[in-house]
C-alpha cells in the first residue's frame, strides 16, 4: 500500500473507515441495497467480497446477475489493465473501435455461429432498461402497432417505456403518470399447475370482441428473476413461440438477468429450442460489472433509421475488452455449461433437502441452472430476516418477488463447490436461527418484529 495512504488510514479510526453514515445522510432515499446490506464493501475476488474492516463475505448475489463470473475475474481483469496501459480507446460513442471490432467478432463466433443464429446487433445506452426500451420501439415501429403483451410478475427496467411492461407496483406508481400500451397477461404457472394461461391469451387473440388490441410484440423473461424466480416450462415457451408466430406478433426474450449461462447455456431459451425475433441482453454481458447492453434483431426487422435510438455511451470499450475475454474463456467449448449443470444439480438437491428438513407450508423450491428461489408462501417475512442472519454470518444473499417471499440464490457460475455448499450451509443455518427466535418470541413480541 501506499505510504501516504497508509498513514491516512491510521488516522481514521477503523469504524469511522467503515461506517456507511454519510450514505444515509446525503445520498437520496431512493438507495435500496445498502439498505439490505449495510456494510462498505471494498474489494471483490471471485465468490468473495471484502469489507473496509477487511471481514470476508461469501456472494450469493452476484450484482442482481451482473457478475455471473465472479469479481475481477483475473481472465478478463489482465486484458482490461492492458488496454488502459496502452491508452486504448475508453469512450467512442458507436465509432469503430479495434476493441468493439474484437467483441463483435467473438460474439458472431462463439455465440452465435454455433447455434445457428442469424442477429443483427445494436448496441444501445448501457442500462438494461435502455435495451428494453429498443426493443419495444422497434417492435412498434416495425409492425405499426402500439400495444405490447408483457405477463404478470416481469420486470424489464424501471424507464417509462420498460416500466410500463413490468409488473411490480412499487416501480409502477413510481412513475408519476399512468401507463399505458401494455397488456399483463398470466404467466406459465400462474393461475396454478392445472391451467395454461396460455388458452386464455389465444381465446383473446381469436377473439375479435376480446378487447385486446392485437400487440406489436409479447415480451418475456424465460425464467422471471426480480418477480420471484419462476421459470416457464419449454412446451409453454413453444407453444406461445407458435401462437405469435401465428398471429404475426414479434416475440422479445428480455435476457438481461436469465442469460450469459445464469440458466445453463448462453441463451435462457436454447433449451426450450425457440428462436426469438428479438434479444435483449445486458448485466453480465460485459463480464466484469462494466455497463454494456445488446439488442439483437432478426435482420429483417432492421428498420431502424442511423441514429434514430442514440445514446452517449453505446460504446464502452472497456465493456467491449472484458465481453470479447469473457467469450473467449468461457463460451469457447462446452466445458463451461457442464460446469454450470454440475453446480445446479447440487444447488437444487440441496434446496430440496432444506425444504425437507424445514417442514413450512407453502415452503417450496423453484429454478433453473444457477438461479433458484426458496419460496416461502406463507411466512412472507422469513427471507428478509433470513438474508439479515446470512449476512451475520458472512453471507451476502438478496430476496426477490412482489412481498420478498423468496429468497433468491444468484451465485457466480465460477464459483467453487465448495464455496457453493458453505453458502447453503449458511443458509440452512441462519433458517434455523431464525426459526429458533421466532419459536422463543412471545407472541406480541413476534408481530412487533415483522417488517
Ligand atoms: C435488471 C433487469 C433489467 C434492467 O436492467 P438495468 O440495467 O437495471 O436497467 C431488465 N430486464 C431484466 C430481466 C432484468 O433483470
Amino acid at each position: 500500500m501506499n505510504k501516504r495512504i497508509a498513514a491516512m488510514n491510521k488516522k481514521i479510526s477503523p469504524s469511522n473507515r467503515a461506517s456507511i453514515s454519510i450514505f444515509e445522510r446525503l445520498e437520496s432515499e431512493v438507495r435500496s441495497y445498502i439498505r439490505s446490506f449495510p456494510v462498505l464493501f471494498d474489494r471483490g475476488l471471485g465468490s468473495t467480497l471484502i469489507d473496509a474492516g477487511g471481514r470476508e463475505y461469501l456472494d450469493f448475489f452476484a450484482g442482481a446477475g451482473a457478475l455471473n463470473y465472479g469479481h475481477n475475474n483475473p481472465a478478463f481483469k489482465k486484458p482490461v489493465l492492458e488496454y488502459i496501459e496502452r491508452d486504448g480507446i475508453v469512450h467512442g460513442l458507436d465509432l469503430a473501435t479495434s476493441a468493439k471490432k474484437a467483441f463483435i467478432e467473438a460474439f458472431e463466433r462463439y455465440i452465435l455461429k454455433p447455434r445457428g443464429l442469424n442477429y443483427k446487433l445494436q448496441f444501445t445506452g448501457p442500462t438494461g432498461t435502455n435495451a428494453v426500451e429498443a426493443a419495444l420501439k422497434l417492435a412498434r415501429i416495425v409492425t405499426h402497432r402500439s400495444n405490447i403483451v408483457a405477463f404478470a410478475n416481469s420486470f424489464h427496467g424501471v424507464s417509462v417505456g420498460s416500466l410500463s411492461a413490468t409488473g411490480n407496483k412499487k416501480y409502477r406508481s413510481a412513475a408519476g403518470y399512468p401507463l399505458a400500451n401494455v397488456t399483463s397477461l398470466p404467466y406459465d404457472g400462474y393461475l396454478g399447475p392445472s391451467v395454461d394461461t396460455l388458452d386464455y391469451f389465444e381465446k383473446l387473440l381469436n377473439d375479435p370482441s376480446s378487447g385486446l388490441d392485437i400487440p406489436a410484440a409479447v415480451i418475456l423473461e424465460v425464467v422471471q428473476g426480480e418477480g420471484g424466480i419462476y421459470p416457464a416450462s419449454f412446451q409453454w415457451l413453444q407453444r406461445l413461440r407458435d401462437l405469435t408466430k401465428r398471429h404475426g406478433i414479434l416475440m422479445i426474450i428480455d435476457d438481461i438477468q436469465a442469460g450469459v449461462g445464469r440458466t445453463g447455456k448462453f441463451f435462457s431459451f436454447e433449451a426450450a429450442e425457440i428462436v426469438p425475433d428479438i434479444v435483449t441482453l445486458s448485466k453480465s454481458l460485459s463480464g466484469i460489472g462494466t455497463p454494456m447492453s445488446l439488442v439483437l434483431l432478426k435482420p429483417e426487422l432492421d428498420v431502424w433509421s442511423p441514429g434514430a435510438h442514440s445514446g452517449t455511451f453505446r460504446g464502452n470499450n472497456l465493456a467491449f475488452v472484458a465481453g470479447h475475454a469473457a467469450l473467449e474463456t468461457y463460451w469457447a467449448d462446452s466445458k463451461f455449461e457442464e460446469e454450470i449443470a454440475r453446480k445446479s444439480a447440487i444447488l437444487a438437491e440441496e434446496l430440496k433437502s432444506i425444504a425437507n428438513d424445514f417442514p413450512n407450508p407453502g415452503l417450496s423450491v423453484r429454478g433453473r441452472g444457477l438461479m433458484y428461489g426458496l419460496v416461502f408462501q406463507k411466512d412472507h417475512s422469513l427471507p428478509v430476516q433470513i438474508s439479515r442472519e446470512a449476512l451475520r454470518r458472512g453471507l451476502v444473499i438478496e430476496t426477490c418477488g412482489g412481498q420478498n417471499e423468496v429468497l433468491k440464490f444468484l451465485c457466480a457460475l465460477t464459483i467453487a463447490e465448495a464455496d457453493l455448499r458453505r453458502g447453503l450451509s449458511i443458509v440452512r443455518d441462519s433458517i434455523s436461527a431464525v426459526k429458533n427466535t421466532m419459536a422463543n418470541a412471545s407472541p406480541k413480541r413476534l408481530h412487533g418484529s415483522e417488517r
